[in-house]
């Protein structure tokens, strides 16, 4: 039985808003029932918010025993963070489709991963595509699954499939765009 998480991450939020915003989140599913006020060791060793009495209303089909995981909780990430999915990963141009990135080809990983770093030693993370020429920014590549950089993102570890409409609301609430993270250690 492996762990299975899934991850609202806000690409938009800047390094100076994260605290502040995910907060603000945090504080509103508390309210809404959706988790528990008070941390506790759920999360592989670390502390995070066990699912609340209302937690089903974030979720598509909510099961009867989540509540007694071991590994059920929320936690709010924030610093720079690249959320990745688990699994093959494909990233095309959103431009002219062209794939950059194909995990069965291990050179175009080696080609792409010095916009990943560039991005994460404070750079723009903008970057021509090779193929037709046009800046793209990190975030705007077709991450397929999804993957995310940026500076805010909400973990949910263990819990069943999330609502789009509740993954929607959640991003209202942060005015950003968010993607939708997922894999299994
Ligand atoms: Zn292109």
């Amino acid at each position: 039985m492996g762990e299975w998480f899934e991850t609202i991450a806000d690409v938009e939020a800047t390094p100076e808003e994260a605290d502040h915003l995910g907060a603000e989140v945090l504080s509103w599913l508390v309210e809404q029932g959706i988790v528990m006020a008070e941390p506790t060791d759920c999360i592989l060793g670390n502390r995070g918010h066990r699912p609340g009495p209302n937690y089903a209303a974030a979720t598509v089909e909510p099961w009867d025993d989540l509540h007694e995981f071991a590994t059920n909780g929320f936690r709010v990430v924030t610093g720079q963070s690249v959320f990745y999915s688990m699994g093959v990963v494909q990233v095309a141009c959103p431009h002219c489709k062209a794939v950059v990135v194909d995990d069965q080809d291990q050179d175009s990983w080696s080609d792409f991963s010095p916009v990943i770093d560039e991005w994460y030693m404070g750079g723009s993370g903008v970057h021509a595509c090779r193929h037709c020429g046009k800046p793209v920014g990190i975030n705007e590549w077709g991450w397929s699954p999804p993957w995310g950089f940026g500076y805010l993102g909400f973990e949910f570890w263990n819990w069943p499939t999330l609502d789009p409409g509740f993954v929607a609301a959640v991003s209202y609430r942060l005015g950003h765009r968010t993607v939708r993270p997922y894999g299994k250690l």
